[in-house]
C-alpha cells in the first residue's frame, strides 16, 4: 500500500473515564511544530512535555481530560539521538 507514515496511531478503545472517541495520542519530547500543529489542532496529539517516565500515559481524552495507557518508553529512548541516563 505504500504506507509510511502511521503517526499519530489511532486509540482503538474509547475514554475509560468518560466513553468518548475524541482521543488523542500523546507526543513526548520536542516536536516538529510545523507537523505537530495541524495535529494538535485537530486533536489528534497532545504534547506531553519533554521528560518521559514510568508514569507517562499514552492516550489523552479531548472530552474529561483522562489520560491513561502505558507508553512503550524503551521504544522512545531508543528513538532519542542523545539521551544519557
Ligand atoms: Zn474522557
Amino acid at each position: 500500500m505504500g504506507e509510511k507514515n502511521n503517526y499519530p496511531p489511532t486509540c482503538e478503545e474509547d475514554c475509560p473515564n468518560c466513553h468518548g472517541k475524541n482521543i488523542a495520542y500523546i507526543s513526548y519530547g520536542l516536536p516538529n511544530m510545523d507537523l505537530a500543529r495541524p495535529l494538535i489542532e485537530a486533536g489528534r496529539i497532545s504534547l506531553g512535555g519533554c521528560i518521559v517516565g514510568p508514569n507517562s500515559k499514552e492516550w489523552h481524552c479531548n472530552d474529561c481530560g483522562a489520560e491513561w495507557g502505558a507508553i512503550d518508553h524503551d521504544a522512545l529512548v531508543r528513538n532519542e539521538p542523545a539521551v544519557d541516563l
